[in-house]
């Protein structure tokens, strides 16, 4: 790429905060020119979430499923500033957020911050406001926890980066330690008992990677455990699945059966301790189930920035889902200033990359209209006999978001994959091998770039080939 436009104090700022799905789809459709950007996030990098139970258990690298968030910006005609920290605090009336900076040489970074900004350096720690005239919010959301006791103590989260490397971390400590000499019967079978909370499609597509770890690696690596390692996803409600039509659910509960994966429906996790969980049954007793580990998937809530955000503006924010959005993607009581996208909204989609994607570029298109119309109003507000200029105003129009559903997948192990896909007039419900090929093209081709690309294949190859690797670093 050629030498990028430095940013012109006569433009607006666009402050983006994340590098998620919605704001990486955001920054990849946005024309620059007309606007200086700058995006905040506490990861300088997107992550591609749906091949997460892939890395934990070490079908992938980790390396594979990230993209620097510098490679999308680098490409734009304007420079794009990326801070790797993570927004504090939005300040709705003055049009400012507040960060601080995450990197472990911050009293460096704060200083060089402090040059571009009005900053505060408080010893090590580097905290900045800086203004925006439009803010895009897409800080997605964190685990659920319904404030269970035990479970940020003790189960693994399967959201982030570090979660897949900390599952696997644990999944191999549970193995080194049943291979022991000496270990009782009793507390191999606790280590080698592996706990899923959440039916959703997080717990099901980790619960079939983790078959398929057992089935393909472990029975290899370590035969004289392989046959007493056990699955169990529990859910709290009467199905796995909600999203999906009843005869892939039914496929799904099938697949599980003969993975030997024990799935508990109607029962709800109430604590998680060091060594076992405590369920409520279908039959409201209570049981203690011991397991090696749990890993918790039991949907979203809201960040703390954003509940601050949302008590900013009573009036308007009441939904407790999330940020309440128009069918422009403006946060509601904010005035025109705040866009919000992804699952930090409460809209009538599912919290899926593939909403957040979708009305990441639908923003990035508004924001080029805006542009023009902006252009316009100045032009016009110049000359008042200009009617060519007011016809041509008229004329730019920044139309509603539109979501196009392209379908649901999931993967659930043994080389098999669900799909929900639309069709012109009904709908196919698809589950087999062929669907787990048509899953692995689909999220090829939806990865953003070239070099992932190759790199996943390349990993499913090796995978295939030399099977998972089961060192454990510490
Ligand atoms: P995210 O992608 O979560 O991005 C949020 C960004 O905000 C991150 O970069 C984060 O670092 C940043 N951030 C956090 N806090 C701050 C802060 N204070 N300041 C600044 N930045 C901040 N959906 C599908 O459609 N298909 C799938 O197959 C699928 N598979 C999934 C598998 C897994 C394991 C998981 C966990 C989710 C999956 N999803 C899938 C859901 C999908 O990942 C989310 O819906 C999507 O990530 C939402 O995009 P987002 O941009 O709103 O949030
Ligand atoms: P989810 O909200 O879809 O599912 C969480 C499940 O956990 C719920 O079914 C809930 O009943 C259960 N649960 C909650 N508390 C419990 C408890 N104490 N005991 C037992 N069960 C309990 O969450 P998810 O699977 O993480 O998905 C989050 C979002 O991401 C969803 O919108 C989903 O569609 C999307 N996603 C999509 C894919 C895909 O398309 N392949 C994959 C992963 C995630």
């Amino acid at each position: 790429p050629g030498p990028q436009l430095p940013h012109d104090p006569s433009k607006k700022n666009i402050v983006v905060l994340g590098s998620g799905w919605g704001a990486t789809a955001f920054l990849n459709a946005l024309d620059t020119s007309e606007y200086n950007v700058t995006v905040v996030s506490p990861r300088n990098y997107f992550l591609f979430t749906p091949l997460l139970p892939s890395v934990a258990v070490g079908t992938l690298s980790t390396r594979s499923i990230l993209q620097p968030t510098r490679y999308v910006t680098r490409h734009k005609n304007r420079a794009v500033k990326v801070i790797e920290a993570e927004a504090q605090s939005v300040d709705v009336a003055s049009k400012t957020v507040s960060f601080i900076g995450k990197s472990a040489v911050s009293e460096r970074s704060s200083q060089l911050i402090s040059r571009l900004d009005n900053s505060d350096i408080q010893g090590s720690v580097s905290s900045t406001t800086i203004p925006y005239d439009y803010l895009v919010y897409a800080v997605g959301a964190e685990t659920q926890t319904f404030g269970i006791p035990g479970v940020k103590e003790h189960a693994c989260f399967m959201k982030e980066l570090n979660d897949a490397e900390k599952f696997q971390r644990r999944f191999l400590d549970c193995l080194e330690s049943a291979a022991f000499p000496g270990q009782s019967e009793e507390e191999i079978d606790r280590l080698l008992h592996m706990v899923v909370v959440g039916g959703g499609p997080t717990g099901v597509e980790l619960s079939g990677e983790l078959h398929d770890f057992l089935e393909e690696d472990l029975k290899s690596w370590y035969p004289e455990l392989a046959g007493r390692i056990r699955i169990t996803l529990v859910e709290a409600l009467p199905s796995v699945l909600p999203m999906f039509s009843k005869r892939l659910i039914d496929y799904t509960m099938s697949t599980f059966k003969e993975s030997k994966i024990d799935i508990m429906t109607q029962t709800m996790v109430k604590e998680i301790k060091e060594r076992s969980v405590t369920l409520a049954m279908p039959d409201k007793t209570v049981a203690e189930m011991p397991c090696g580990m749990v890993v918790w998937a039991a949907g979203n809530r809201n960040r703390k920035i954003t509940q601050d955000l949302m008590a900013q503006l009573p009036a308007d924010q009441t939904n407790k889902r999330g940020i309440a959005i128009d069918e422009h993607m403006q946060m509601k009581g904010s005035g025109g200033s705040i866009f919000a996208i992804g699952d930090c909204t409460a809209s009538s989609h599912a919290p899926t990359a593939q909403v957040a994607s979708q009305q990441g570029a639908y923003l990035a298109r508004a924001f080029a209209q805006r542009a023009k119309r902006d252009a316009l109003e100045e032009q016009a507000q110049a000359s008042t006999t200009a009617e060519d200029t007011k016809k041509a105003l008229g004329k730019v129009k920044i139309r509603p978001f539109a979501y196009s559903h392209q379908g649901t997948l999931a993967y659930i192990g043994s080389d098999k994959a669900i799909a929900d896909l639309p069709l012109l007039n009904g709908s196919l419900a698809a589950g087999g091998v062929l669907t787990y090929y048509f899953w692995r093209s689909a999220y090829l081709s939806t990865l953003f770039s070239l070099r992932n690309r190759t790199l996943v294949a390349t990993d499913w190859v090796r995978t295939k080939v030399f099977g998972r690797d089961v060192s454990r670093e510490w």
